[in-house]
């Protein structure tokens, strides 16, 4: 097989097509070389090599051998410069490059075919002495650390005394002679760390890199970014051999990075930053401050330094058309890193640019009107789940706020939390259920899980293409970086800004909107819901099937999921209206009641209450359809359980508290979610069912009769097991509607069904439809009562079963839908068997989620119920899943 892949210099082995195997950077350098862009030449050792690599026991066939030798023979055959040739050496570089981008997360080496022979022959061709010796420097350094493993500050340290010695304070205050000592010094400290000289053999160099590369795979911080973003461990990465080209020989050299739009907002305007004579990593590692690309970027943040744009006008031209030229040709905003060597433009890479939803949101509607994209190709742009960063409530404008400094605006929304200085901490503070903001100097790779834990990241150093902002803004989390009036003192629990100083533990919110950041907690709104979002959405409604409901039983959701473009209730849950505060003691009273008379003297002082409940819901649901749940949980959940709640029963009912606590002892279950719940309440206690039953038809009678929308009332019996069950059920329902109607004088339309969430009741649908006339799916239950899992304890051991891939998700989120999935499809078909107009529906929480909708379509139900702030995403991801 062919492992070595070339581009550049007019030849392209591959493409952009190719990405599985090539890796994202080496099928769009073979495709900008394509399309006659400028990539330096270079080839690149497929993924497949990766994990042959390890197949092999970390070690390479003999057959690669002579590809990697070709692969170097075309890029000395473009270049005219010889590898290893001490009067015209060719440098390379050796990076990383997997399918998906993992920032910062593998290992490069710069600078590579360095020795003492070659350093300087590059000396000469290059004219410039500290430059060569300054870049043996580096890769010395470099390749110490990625390729040996050697202690990085060692070599720092080295660095900073010869700066110290000298009187120095900048690295380029550092000449040719002082590089050259500093140089032996750090081949002496290889010596003395590796028991080995430095590899003077440039094929070495070039082995001992690409194992490094291909090895990095496997490190600690590469599997733990895998994990948080479901990346396979096979895929493996494929390397990237390319021939130098400098952004540090002088004041007409620089590099940069750079996106087509702004990945923030989705502004449609070029957005980056670069250095003047500095060399790639300089700019990402955020040590200097990055200058801006734009004119009118650097005007409006009121900076001194030229722009690329004011200092290098030609070059930043022809980059503005390269710009121009790559949206066209991938028809979407990319991601750029560039390097100018001596005024000569170079493309290193491009990508599709990670955004915020935001930005996701604005690009891919723009894109649309700008004839770019179709409508359909827009709904697809977006990841419905990154949707919940811009339902979530921002900053209230209003609210007071104490602002102690401001950073830049590295990634959108509000958080506050308390402050952790390190990443364990962020992490073990969030899993004993805190909100924590992590405030780092500058964050790595290392960091990640703390990221990940706190609601927000505030760093004091770096730019918005800094790791800080660029992981922050994939993770969907608010990031303030570069806040360069802090003083971090993270060993000593304490942060300053001027005279003010911040402990660890108090609270703070930053907006990565903004950049600012405030001592305290500040209060918060709601999204705006109209303009790019609402005209996506629009186009989602077009294209989806599913209909779109919401889980909800108070008003105020009932209209926030309105809002959001919710059509109906999918699943009113009835005992959460019974925990009022007014209502709990008539609710003990009915539990502890010893008999039907008892029971029914409490649930009449419920039915005004439950009545004026749904009515409050019709009315704001407006003739949607609304499913009202009747009681499910095990009556004990409403036990009393301190003296003073028992005493208030007592007084409420006449009894005696030691009577009350004896009967409360009786309700005790062993097992409370397969006992006494569901419809089985309903089968020994109608009265509950029957008063609830009321309490839905007097109320939709009052709204029909006040408002002329009629509500339309789906009556839904929980946790049904047998026919038998709702035929019982459904007479109790059927006989309160019919009493209703005669006492009102009008009758309105409704429906009576179940939730299907026992495997009994998925196998039997086809004679349950014969009595219900709808399911909805309780994929909650179907999950825990199918897997034998119980919900409320999987979290102590379903983590392990996702990481051992038991699981690939966690099926309580995402459907199990072999398994569970199975139960469904076979309910549904033998439902409509019966009844072919049947009304199927979901109602776990696995209606939000977007691959189970996706699930949801294939099967065909007819809608999915999602939690109020996950309707948008329910309708986003019911448009794709359409699609
Ligand atoms: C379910 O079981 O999926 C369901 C929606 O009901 P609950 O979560 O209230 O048990
Ligand atoms: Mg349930």
């Amino acid at each position: 097989p062919q492992y070595v892949y070339r581009f550049g210099g007019g030849v392209s082995d591959g493409g952009k097509g190719d990405k599985n195997l090539l890796g994202g950077k080496g099928a769009n350098l073979a495709e900008m070389a394509s399309i006659g862009l400028p990539v330096p030449p270079g080839f690149t050792i497929s993924t497949a090599m990766c994990a042959r690599y390890y197949e092999e026991g970390e070690a390479f066939p003999d057959s690669l051998r002579a590809e990697v030798a070709d692969g170097i023979a075309h890029i000395e055959g473009v270049t005219g410069k010889a590898f290893g040739d001490p009067a015209n050496p060719l440098l390379v570089s050796v990076r990383s490059g997997a399918r998906v981008s993992m920032p910062g997360m593998m290992d490069t080496v710069l600078n590579l075919g360095l020795n003492d022979q070659t350093v300087e022959g590059l000396a000469t061709v290059s004219d410039d002495p500290r430059f060569a010796w300054d870049s043996y420097r580096r890769f010395i350094q470099m390749y110490a650390d990625v390729v040996l493993g050697l202690d990085h500050d060692r070599f720092e340290e080295a660095l900073e005394i010869a700066k110290e010695d000298r009187g120095y304070f900048l690295d380029t205050d550092l000449t040719a002679e002082d590089l050259k000592a500093l140089v032996a010094e750090y081949k002496g400290l290889v010596e003395e760390l590796w028991d080995k000289p430095f590899p003077q053999d440039v094929h070495d160099q070039l082995w001992g890199a690409v194992g490094a590369v291909f090895g990095s795979w496997q490190s600690e911080r590469a599997k733990v970014y895998r994990r948080l973003n479901d990346i396979p461990g096979d895929w493996g990465t494929a390397v990237n051999v390319q021939a130098m080209v400098f952004g540090n020989m002088g004041d007409t050299s620089a590099t940069g990075v750079a996106f087509t739009r702004d990945p923030s907002t989705g502004e449609n305007g070029y957005y980056g930053e670069f250095l003047i004579n500095a060399q790639g990593e300089d700019v990402v590692a955020g040590i200097r401050t990055p200058q801006y690309l734009t004119r009118a970027a650097r005007e409006a943040a009121g900076a001194k330094p030229l722009s690329m744009e004011e200092a290098m006008p030609e070059v930043y031209a022809e980059l503005a058309g390269v710009f121009d030229t790559l949206e066209r040709h991938y028809r979407d905003m990319q991601d750029i890193e560039f390097t100018v060597e001596r005024a000569k433009l170079w493309m290193l890479q491009t990508r599709s640019g990670k955004r915020t939803a935001k930005a996701a949101l604005k690009i891919a509607v723009d894109m649309a009107s700008e004839g770019l994209i179709t409508e359909e190709q827009a709904v697809a742009r977006v990841d419905p789940s990154a949707l919940d960063q811009l339902l979530h409530p921002t900053l209230d404008p209003a609210a007071a706020r104490d602002v102690l400094t401001k950073g830049l605006p590295a990634s959108p929304g509000a958080a506050s939390g308390k402050v952790v200085f390190d990443a364990d901490t962020a992490e073990k503070m969030a899993a004993a259920g805190e909100d924590v903001i992590l405030v780092r100097v500058e964050t790595s790779p290392e960091d990640i899980h703390g990221m990940h834990a706190a609601k927000g990241i505030l760093t004091a150093r770096g730019g918005m293409t800094s790791h800080a902002a660029v992981v922050a803004r994939g993770m969907g989390r608010p990031c303030v970086s570069g806040a360069g009036s802090l003083s971090i003192k993270g060993k000593d629990g304490v942060m300053r800004v001027g005279d003010r100083e911040v402990q660890a533990g108090e609270v703070l919110t930053i907006d990565g909107s903004t950049g600012e950041v405030m001592l305290g907690a500040v209060s918060t709104v709601q999204p705006e819901l109209a303009g790019d979002f609402g005209t996506l959405m629009g186009w989602a409604d077009k294209v989806r099937r599913l209909k779109v409901r919401t889980n909800a039983e108070t008003p105020a959701d009932c209209r926030t999921a309105r809002e959001f473009g919710a059509e109906g209730i999918g699943l009113c849950r009835t005992e959460h209206m019974f925990f009022d505060a007014g209502r709990i003691t008539s609710v003990r009273q009915m539990i502890l009641a010893s008999d039907e008379a008892g029971r029914r003297a409490a649930l009449d002082k419920l039915l005004p209450e439950q009545r004026a409940d749904f009515a409050e819901i019709f009315a704001v649901m407006a003739g949607l359809p609304v499913t009202i749940r009747l009681l499910d949980p095990p009556l004990h959940e409403f036990l009393p359980h301190e003296d003073a709640e028992f005493e208030e029963v007592a007084k409420a009912t006449g009894l005696e508290v030691e009577a009350l606590k004896r009967r409360a002892g009786e309700l005790h279950e062993f097992n409370p979610m397969l006992g006494h719940r569901g419809c089985r309440l309903g089968v020994t206690y109608p009265e509950i069912y029957e008063m609830q039953a009321r309490a839905i038809f007097e109320a939709a009678v009052e709204v029909a009769e006040s408002s002329g929308a009629a509500p339309v009332p789906e009556v839904m019996i929980p946790l049904v097991a047998t026919a038998k069950e709702l035929e019982l059920m459904k007479a109790v329902v059927d006989k309160a509607a019919e009493a209703v109607f005669a006492e009102k004088g009008r009758r309105i339309e409704y429906l009576v069904g179940t939730m299907i969430e026992l495997p009994r009741a998925a196998l039997r649908a086809g004679e349950i439809a014969e009595v219900g006339e709808f399911f909805s799916f309780g994929t909650n239950d179907l999950t825990q009562t199918t897997l034998g899992v119980s919900r409320d304890d999987a979290a102590r051991f379903l983590g392990v079963y996702v990481e051992k891939g038991i699981y690939a998700r966690d099926p309580f989120v995402s459907i199990d839908i072999e398994g569970v999935g199975e139960l469904v499809e076979l309910a549904a078909e033998r439902g409509r068997a019966t009844r072919p107009d049947i009304k199927l529906g979901i109602c776990g929480e696995h209606g939000g989620d977007p691959a189970s909708i996706a699930f949801c379509e294939k099967v065909g139900l007819d809608y999915v119920s999602a939690s109020p702030y996950r309707v948008p995403i329910a309708r986003l991801a019911a448009a794709q899943a359409a699609l």
